[in-house]
């Protein structure tokens, strides 16, 4: 990936562009949210149908000269209906937000009611932050994850639905490390006679693969992101029953949305049809053994996982019993230094803040893509105990030059692009 035709016209924005290749090669990737799209999926992306206005749905476009579009979107749709199940599906929301917009604006007005995990919790900034569109125009009230145990609720999220008598409950997390028990959410939403979004954004990829239990037909509304345990570039999905279809369709466009970003809707066309592939099974399970493989790495060396450990992509760290004077930023910066690029996160019972918090949050589904198997990964493990411990005894440069030889040498041995 050289870029010699950006390099032609803008030789700025080119080597941003290739830096950012050799940034993702040589350094190891664990925000949990992230993955290394294929080849395929970002020529896909790049596509001329980058210039094409196709509002509206195949087949009934506002535009003319659509045929390609209508070709592409309907595969894409096609291939999630097989990988999800669901009657009907849109893959036009520009990202998992706007999926999240889409249902919120079919079936709520102004004023609702949204019951959601808060988000120093793990929930989500689409699910009712004062800061997002959501905590301005609904009324957001939250549910937390049990104090003692990291895990969520659900009867307590029960008693919150009946007290509260929401519009809308939803589920699904961003920073949670646990099989998600959509039922019992469903039990609740039912509870208040309320619809249920359960958003499934950073596990899409391990429901497609069958690894994680299924929103799909329990819950009203499922929304999914296509870029995180699914590599099919960025975008967001939603799937419902048909009865929803043309409320959800009009939500999204005209209600939310212009026109598709066509050229990322073939993009996902083609991440699907790679997950479509039997090894993308293993390829999710393999990233639930890694997570496991960190969080028991971590925790041999006395670092406390919330909720004790993992069933998904991702482990969550909280640093305040293990390593009382180093932040999460403290910890994140530290090992970006040495090319281990994760994030600060809260965790639940959060006493600094948002901006530094307590917590750091790993996924393995990126190391995963390029390789990495459970031993490499306990590999990594060790060495992300080693630099914070380091931050703790204050000799993290004393370290810092054999950490980042190790980590050249992991990049070295699991190649990102051939
Ligand atoms: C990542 C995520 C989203 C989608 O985020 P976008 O950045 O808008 O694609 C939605 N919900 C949850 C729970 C998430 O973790």
């Amino acid at each position: 990936m050289e870029y010699d035709t950006v390099r032609e016209v803008d030789p700025e924005i080119a080597d941003a562009l290739s830096g950012e290749v050799e940034r993702q090669q040589n350094t190891l990737q664990m925000i949990a949210s992230e993955n290394h799209a294929s080849e395929a999926v970002m020529e896909a992306q790049s596509s001329a149908l980058t210039n094409v206005y196709a509002e509206g749905y195949p087949g009934a476009r506002y535009y003319a000269g659509c045929e390609y579009a209508d070709e592409v979107e309907e595969l894409a749709i096609e291939r999630a209906k097989e990988l999800w199940g669901g009657d009907h599906v849109n893959v036009q929301p520009h990202s998992g937000t706007q999926a999240n917009m889409g249902v919120y604006l079919a079936v709520l007005d102004p004023g609702d009611k949204i019951l959601s995990l808060d988000l120093t919790h793990g929930g989500h900034l689409s699910h009712g932050h004062p800061a997002n569109f959501t905590g301005q125009l609904f009324d957001v009230e939250q549910y937390e994850v049990d104090a003692e145990s990291g895990y969520i609720d659900y009867e307590a999220v029960k008693d919150k639905a009946e007290e509260f008598d929401p519009d809308i409950v939803v589920s699904g997390y961003s920073a949670y490390p646990r099989t998600v028990e959509w039922e019992k959410i469903q039990d609740a939403a039912d509870a208040a006679d309320a619809y249920h979004l359960a958003d499934m954004a950073h596990i899409t990829g391990l429901v497609a693969a069958g690894v994680h239990p299924s929103p799909v037909g329990v819950a009203d509304f499922v929304t999914g992101s296509t870029h995180k345990t699914i590599r099919a570039g960025r975008g967001g999905i939603i799937i419902c029953d048909e009865e929803y279809a043309d409320d959800i369709d009009a939500a999204v466009f005209p209600g939310a949305q212009g026109g598709p970003l066509m050229h990322n809707i073939a993009g996902k066309a083609v991440g699907f049809e790679e997950a479509l592939d039997p090894s993308f099974e293993e390829y999710a399970q393999q990233t639930i053994d890694n997570a496991k493989a960190l969080g028991e790495t971590l925790a041999d060396h006395g670092f406390e996982l919330v909720s004790g450990g993992t069933d998904n992509h991702l482990v969550l760290v909280d640093l305040r019993e293990s390593h009382p004077d180093v932040t999460g930023n403290d910890a994140e910066e530290a090992l970006e230094e040495v090319g281990i690029v994760l994030n600060a996160n809260t965790v639940p019972g959060e006493t600094r803040s948002s901006f530094n918090p307590s917590g750091i949050r790993a996924g393995t589904p990126p190391l995963t893509t390029r390789g990495f198997d459970e031993e490499a990964t306990r590999t990594v493990g060790d060495l992300i105990a080693q630099v914070v411990d380091a931050v703790a005894e204050d000799n993290f440069e004393e370290v810092r030059d054999d950490v980042e030889a190790e980590v050249a040498q992991l990049t070295d041995e699991h190649p990102l692009y051939e």
